[in-house]
């Protein structure tokens, strides 16, 4: 039985105080959690002050990007050396608003992770297919690609430190959940190739989180699957009533 792992991606949203405040909330209310991993990834600007809360909590902080080179003249961009500085445990790589909006390739997303990994941050990875991908029958082939292609060099021993996160493009802040089945199908899936790339060891503890409209309402069937290890809540995670709802299916 993997520990279910509860990670709220807030993304762009929020100010200051109200990041304060949600990091807050979530520290008191989920103080007594004990069965599951809790994690939230605030905006860059946001990260150090959520951090200053949440030291020594059970919520843990992550970024929802990161660059891959060190220290250096990349305007604009935040390294794991600044991450893991100011407490950051987490980063969320390949998310598909960064593969879609910001044309992330697997070869970027791969070279971020790696440098992750080697920085000492853990690392959830995004996979997903758009609807169109799956209407076309191509849902395992880019979930395939996508898992290959930014998982490549990583060793066995390196995937303890990775989460994969299943997130159908098409179900991401649409309010379109898949369903458990759908999910499970996909989750079972990953399980495989992760069996296939890394051994049953890795596979059986490498935890796979669903992400895309889960809610209080729906979460506990989707983690009642047998491959769907925890969440990665969007819309939900903005608020701390909700995602403790969601924390709270995962006993
Ligand atoms: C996400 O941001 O990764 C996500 C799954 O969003 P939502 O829960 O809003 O669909």
């Amino acid at each position: 039985m993997r520990r279910p792992f509860i990670a709220g991606n807030w993304k762009m949203n929020l100010n200051r105080a109200e990041a304060v405040a949600l990091a807050e909330a979530l520290k008191e209310k989920a103080a007594g959690v004990d069965y599951a991993d809790i994690a939230v990834c605030p905006p860059f600007v946001y990260l150090d002050a959520v951090a200053g809360v949440l030291k020594g909590s059970n919520v843990k902080v992550g970024a929802q990007d990161c660059y891959f080179a060190g220290n250096g003249a990349f305007t604009g961009e935040v390294s794991v050396e600044m991450l893991k500085d100011i407490g950051c445990e987490y980063v969320i790589l390949g998310h598909s608003e960064r593969r879609h909006i910001l044309g992330e390739s697997n070869e970027l997303t791969n070279k971020k992770l790696l440098a992750a990994l080697a920085g000492g941050l853990k690392v959830i990875l995004c996979v997903g297919e758009m609807l169109s991908e799956r209407e076309a029958n191509q849902t395992d082939d880019i979930n395939a690609e996508q898992f290959f292609g930014s998982l490549a060099g990583v060793t066995a021993e390196q995937m303890k430190d990775v989460t994969i996160a299943y997130e159908p493009v098409w179900a991401i802040g649409t309010g379109k959940t898949a369903s458990p089945e759908q999910a499970e199908e996909v989750h079972a899936f990953l399980r495989k190739l992760l069996e296939y790339r890394f051994g049953k060891e890795t596979a059986d503890t490498v935890r796979i989180q669903y992400g895309g409209s889960m809610k209080p309402a729906n979460a506990k069937d989707l983690l009642g699957q047998a491959d769907i290890d925890g969440g990665l809540i969007g819309g939900a995670a903005l608020q701390a009533d909700s995602f403790m709802g969601i924390i709270e299916c995962g006993k």
